[in-house]
């Protein structure tokens, strides 16, 4: 291992990289654009309200209204946010888009569970005794407010099912089936009690824009479920190999049945749908371990974690595979480097080889240090080939073991700040980038460490294999 350090540091630091990828592929709208179309969304019943609405009631009335028209849009766009459309998560990522969205979720959760609360009048359809003109309760007809409290208590409990998700008796897929749906029952539900109950929505032209935003988001399901999985009918993959490559840990190999279709970048990962029909719900995310150069060929190497991952055995060799994608923006392309340091925990190493093999690959002539922690030796995937890629690439590798053998005189423990500020080396360092892929705890402690010790968090790209944001 110190042999591999010190071919490493005595490279040439400055050393500019050849172009490693294609150009990339429009990659998604700006975070500018992004953040103006979501605010004109956000503004826009506001305005109409504003500008069409009836005379002014009291503060707490017009609160009421402007926290319901608020937090519907908030709702609305959250079907934008999880529809895997390029133009969104392209530059941001999927998983800070999956991020927004659930703390959006949340915030919409507020808005509208708040809003019947704010209003100066009671909250009752019924004439009361003391009252007999209406003028101290809403007006709201029996079906309005049934569909109002049936959207009211619906969400409440779709965002309740999804932060809980993991203690449901029920699979991954059901909970995503029930949370798609049930986000669509209460989009319908809830624009029937805005067109009915609501003041402002009366007006032809916010009752438009609620109904507009209802058929986007019916949009996004049908593309999601329908329209996606027919474009990848012509895009099939076939199993070639399953095989485990270190302990719970599997390599599945695949290739593409008409070469030339599927495109990605080194770092990029798909929704791969293995040995089902692209319309099965059973479809999980992986980084794609090969590189590019390999196509028609691709390799993810996969960690047992649940019900789908530890039955890879049991995949068909020859089996159909279909891959939706590519997606993430865990890539070198459109980047500056002068080096990279990748940093890996357990099976975050999948990304990490692409991007290695694709140096390799495309010869380039970049300091690379893979940094790659585990908690014991046999967990450690493709040893003797990353030991072969230093003779290809400019590559330095420091294993990192929790649970180390006696005779092991690598580093030991976690990738912490201790063991990074051995390794990082400003101001060296200082316009490499910096690859962050493993458990969530490990990519937040990496991440403050590495900005903790002088590097720019624009330089540090990380990739979360898991979107709970807790
Ligand atoms: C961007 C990304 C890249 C990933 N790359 C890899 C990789 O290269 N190698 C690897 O071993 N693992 C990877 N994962 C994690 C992998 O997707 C999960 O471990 C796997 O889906 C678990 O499925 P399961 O049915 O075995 O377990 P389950 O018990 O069903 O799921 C365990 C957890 O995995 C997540 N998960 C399950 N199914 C899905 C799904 N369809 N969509 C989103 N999340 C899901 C959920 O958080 C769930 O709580 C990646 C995850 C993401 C988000």
């Amino acid at each position: 291992m110190s042999d591999a350090l010190s071919s490493h540091r005595a490279a040439a630091p400055n050393a500019r990289a050849p172009a490693l990828h294609a150009p990339a592929r429009p990659r998604g709208l700006p975070l500018a654009v992004l953040g103006f179309v979501y605010l004109a969304l956000l503004l826009a019943p506001l305005i109409i309200a504003t500008l069409r609405g009836g005379p002014p009631r009291a503060w707490r009335d017009e609160l009421a209204s402007g926290l319901a028209l608020v937090g519907f849009v908030v709702f609305f766009v959250e079907f934008l946010l999880s529809g895997r459309f390029r133009f969104v998560t392209g530059r941001i990522g999927i998983d800070r888009t999956m991020r927004a969205h659930q703390l959006l979720a949340r915030t919409a959760l507020i808005f509208l569970l708040i809003h019947p609360f704010l209003y100066t009048t009671a909250l009752v359809p019924w004439e009361l005794p003391f009252d007999p003109t209406g003028r101290v309760r809403l007006g709201l007809s029996g079906p309005s407010i049934l569909t109002g409290v049936a959207a009211w208590l619906l969400l409440a409990l779709l965002v309740i099912l999804a932060i809980g998700r993991d203690r449901l008796p029920y699979p991954y897929e059901a909970w995503r089936a029930s949370h798609g749906l049930g986000a669509l029952l209460v989009a319908g539900l809830g624009t029937h009690h805005a067109l009915e109950a609501g003041r402002y929505s009366a007006d032809p032209w916010l009752a438009g824009f609620w109904l507009a935003l209802f058929t986007l988001a019916t949009f996004t399901l049908v593309h999601v479920y329908v329209l996606r999985p027919l474009g990848l009918l012509a895009r099939p993959f076939r199993i070639e190999a399953v095989e485990k490559i270190a302990e719970r840990t599997w390599s599945v190999r695949l290739r593409e049945e008409k070469p030339g279709r599927f495109a990605f970048e080194a770092g990029q990962f798909v929704w791969a749908t293995l040995d089902r029909s692209p319309f099965s719900l059973v479809e999980h995310p992986f980084s794609i371990a090969s590189a590019p150069a390999e196509l028609p060929r691709v390799e993810f190497v996969i960690k047992e974690a649940g019900d789908f991952t530890s039955r890879l055995d049991r995949l068909r060799i020859g089996g159909r595979a279909y891959l939706d994608g590519p997606h993430g923006n865990f890539t070198l392309a459109g980047r500056d480097a002068v080096g990279v340091m990748l940093i890996a925990g357990g099976v975050g190493i999948a990304p990490m080889l692409a991007l290695l093999r694709q140096a390799a690959a495309a010869r380039d002539r970049r300091p690379w240090l893979l940094l790659y922690g585990n908690r014991r030796a046999d967990q450690i995937v493709y040893r003797d080939e990353l030991e072969a890629l230093r003779s290809r690439l400019d590559l330095g590798i420091v294993h990192v073991l929790g649970e180390p053998p006696a005779d092991w005189t690598g580093e030991r423990g976690e990738l912490d700040r201790a063991l990074l500020a051995r390794w990082v080396e400003l101001p060296r360092m200082a316009d490499w980038l910096f690859f962050v892929c493993g458990p969530p705890a490990m990519i937040g402690v990496v991440e403050n460490a590495l900005v903790s010790l002088g590097i720019r968090r624009r330089r540090i790209i990380a990739e979360r294999f898991r979107y709970d944001v807790g």
